[in-house]
């Protein structure tokens, strides 16, 4: 056995810790690039804590997930304003906007020197500058991933810059925060939080670290995944999902991922389509499809004992087998109404082109199986 864990310098959890915002980020720097989501007016609470603690503010609207541009305009901002902390207050799209900011504030050249597969793949050279991330979404855990995702619009893909030097300085998580998410995207979010919990933990990289936070993640997602969703101010349900986001990002940052992920990297290139709603649409499929896969060819893998303990995790039935997990996945899926694929706009045609992608992306090399190129379209063809 050999394993490595590396996160945040810090983590910070609780309700109204937000208010604490300030005081943390006068401890890294004087003025801050705040990268926030669309409504930069739910930032307020935050603002008002950085001015409290003397630290400056220039507040960068990150809208929708961000691309190569947005970083390099932030970066300049950031440089023209004087900025020397990044604090990133939204979700994935924010905080993986302010992580790459706050390493090109840091490192000479393009942010294309820096990036895998479409630029030239440099290792980051400089610590960034420091960077606190605040969360208020319960899904991506990317307030201690050590990637930022960012889309290529002209080359029609996702990419990752990837460095130890983006975990975040300060990881801030305060559940109260997702209150106010809609139904919707407490629904999409969530479901990638369990993704994120159930490919780490059978994938060929697990380790007990990782284990241990994804058996705790879904138990906590299993039982209130349903009531953050059917009532956003039920406090105790946004609790156990903003730990179960956190213990995803975890996991998958010392584990890795697996087939969902690896495919919803080139849809959400390709498409329109947010994250976390492909990665809902994908889960049972991919789960269905590696079972079969590792029963056929690898009757003697220890992830089919991992699915079969994963179903037991999130039925609550300590006599579960592997496949009343999938089920569980399915009817979970249906009853927060997740759409289907072909509403971003995929279609049958694509699964080959999409499957072929997929088999080259990171996070594939992580699943418990090699799954053939029709396994993986079949896959997408059903969560059409
Ligand atoms: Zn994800």
């Amino acid at each position: 056995m050999r394993f490595e864990f590396a996160t945040a310098q810090r983590i910070l959890f609780g309700p109204q810790t937000v208010h604490e915002a300030g005081r943390v980020a006068a401890d890294l720097g004087r003025h801050a690039l705040v990268t926030a989501g669309r409504d930069s007016r739910r930032a307020a609470p935050l603002l008002q804590g950085l001015q409290e603690s003397g630290v400056g503010a220039t507040v960068y609207a990150i809208a929708g997930e961000p691309d190569l541009e947005t970083i390099r305009r932030g970066a300049a901002l950031a440089r023209r304003e004087g900025c020397d902390l990044v604090v990133g207050f939204g979700g994935g799209s924010a905080l993986d906007a302010g992580k790459a900011i706050a390493a090109m504030m840091a490192n000479e050249g393009d942010l294309l020197d820096y990036i895998e597969i479409i630029g030239r793949g440099r290792a980051l050279a400089k610590p960034s500058a420091p960077f606190l991330a605040i969360p208020t979404t319960a899904g991506t855990g990317s307030e201690v991933t050590r990637n930022a995702v960012l889309a290529s619009p002209e080359h029609r893909v996702k990419v990752s810059l990837r460095s130890p030097f983006l975990l975040p300085s300060v990881a801030l998580v305060d559940p109260e925060l997702t209150r106010d998410l809609p139904p919707a995207l407490t629904a999409s979010t969530g479901l990638d939080a369990l993704t994120q919990l159930i490919e780490p933990y059978t994938c060929l990289r697990a380790n007990p670290v990782t284990d241990s936070l994804c058996e705790e993640g879904m138990r906590r997602a299993a039982r209130s995944l349903r009531p953050a969703f059917a009532n956003g101010r039920d406090d105790a349900a946004r609790q156990d999902m903003a730990l179960a986001s956190l213990f995803g990002g975890l996991a998958l940052a010392n584990a890795g991922l697996g087939a969902v992920h690896g495919l919803a990297g080139p849809i959400g290139g390709m498409f329109p389509a947010p994250h976390g709603a492909v990665c809902a649409a994908l889960l049972p499929g991919v789960m269905r499809a590696n079972l079969r896969a590792l029963r056929l060819r690898q009757p003697g893998s220890p992830a089919l004992a991992r699915y079969q303990t994963v179903a037991r995790l999130l039925t609550g039935n300590p006599q579960a087998g592997a496949d009343e997990g999938v089920d569980w996945v399915r009817s979970l899926v249906s009853d927060l109404q997740i759409s289907g694929l072909g509403r971003y706009g995929v279609k049958k045609e694509n699964a080959a082109e999409l499957a072929a992608k997929a088999a080259q992306a990171s996070s594939m090399k992580a699943n418990p199986i090699v799954l053939t190129p029709a396994e993986l379209s079949a896959v997408l063809e059903q969560a059409l």
